[in-house]
């Protein structure tokens, strides 16, 4: 089942976290809105502290079979499409390492040539 198949089947039947999610994206009054800032702040201080942590993308592929309005891997873009080797992106990742980058993001579309067991299925 492709992302956007997936994503409109949860709108069909929504679990309690959606429904959390949907309602978090309703318009609420500025008391609402603050008060949602304030839990955001205190859960992030929480879970991650007073750091910034930044992360390096490594743009494994921009293949995507999937069209969403916003993004720019979407399948009717017309763009050079291009998926990395597993060698490239062991470079990739060995020239982040000796820039002293320890997080990095992985970052591809939706395509059924990766498998969730290995990288790539041949
Ligand atoms: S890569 Fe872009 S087009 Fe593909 S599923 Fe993700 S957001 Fe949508």
């Amino acid at each position: 089942m492709s992302f956007s198949e997936e994503l409109n089947g949860l709108m069909d039947c929504p679990t309690p976290l959606v429904r959390r999610f949907m309602a978090l994206l309703e318009p609420v009054d500025d008391a609402r809105l603050e008060a949602m800032a304030q839990e955001s702040r205190r859960l992030t201080r929480l879970h991650f502290g007073r750091t910034i942590r930044l992360f390096a993308p490594i743009y494994l592929s921009n293949e995507c079979i999937n069209n969403c309005k916003y993004c720019g891997f979407s399948r009717d873009n017309p763009i050079i499409r291009t998926t990395l080797t597993v060698d490239e992106v062991v470079q990739e990742a060995r020239y982040l390492h000796g820039l002293g980058l320890r997080s990095i993001l992985l970052v591809a579309g939706e395509h059924p040539k990766f498998v969730s067991d290995g990288y790539m299925q041949e």
